[in-house]
């Protein structure tokens, strides 16, 4: 289908909205209409150089959520209509990361910004047929995307998607942070 998102040519650069084309789900992906993505940092540091990514261009954007617009062939429990947020980190549940609590770490999040998606095909191109990188997986800086499902929770309908795609970030990274750091070093929230 025709969509349209903010890519990158080059870094240092700047996001250009354009043309898209978006293939369809394969098993276990999910298609998403986008509702609202937060802008973090990194995809900044993208757009400056500092945040190295294997290849140009690359639609940005990871934090993001969305209602499911299709749903690949043979992947359960997922629904057209279904309500998602993506988190910036897959989590497969079954790698030796993902079966000892350390999600974070997951397998499947070590190739998030060197390109292709999980099979190793891409899922985004230009009118001209040029591929296009997904960031993180999720590449939430477009009107539509395709995600692997272990890229997205489910969540109610009746939560406001604009507030929860920060969820997918912002605050797992800042709490996370925040955390971590020695209580007399916490600013006050
Ligand atoms: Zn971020
Ligand atoms: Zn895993």
């Amino acid at each position: 289908m025709k969509t349209r998102g903010a890519i990158l040519r080059q870094a240092p650069g700047k996001y250009e909205v354009g043309d898209l084309v978006l293939d369809e789900p394969i098993e276990d992906e999910i298609q998403v209409e986008l509702v609202a993505s937060g802008l973090c940092h990194s995809d900044y540091h993208v757009a400056t150089g500092d945040l190295p990514v294997e290849r140009f261009p690359i639609c940005g954007g990871h934090e993001g959520a969305g209602v499911v617009q299709k749903v690949g062939p043979n992947t359960r429990g997922w629904d057209i209509g279904d309500h998602v947020v993506f988190s910036f980190l897959p989590a497969c549940g079954r790698c030796h990361w993902c079966a000892t609590g350390h999600q974070n770490l997951c397998d499947r999040g070590a190739s998030g910004l060197s390109g292709p998606r999980a099979d190793g095909s891409p899922r985004l191109r230009m009118n001209d047929g040029t591929n296009v990188d997904h960031m993180l997986g999720i590449s939430t800086f477009a009107a539509h995307t395709i995600a692997h499902v272990n890229s997205a929770i489910k969540v109610d309908k009746d939560l406001p998607l604009e507030k929860l795609c920060l969820l997918g970030c912002g605050v797992g990274t800042g709490w996370a942070r925040r955390s971590t750091l020695p209580k007399s070093a916490r600013a006050t929230p």
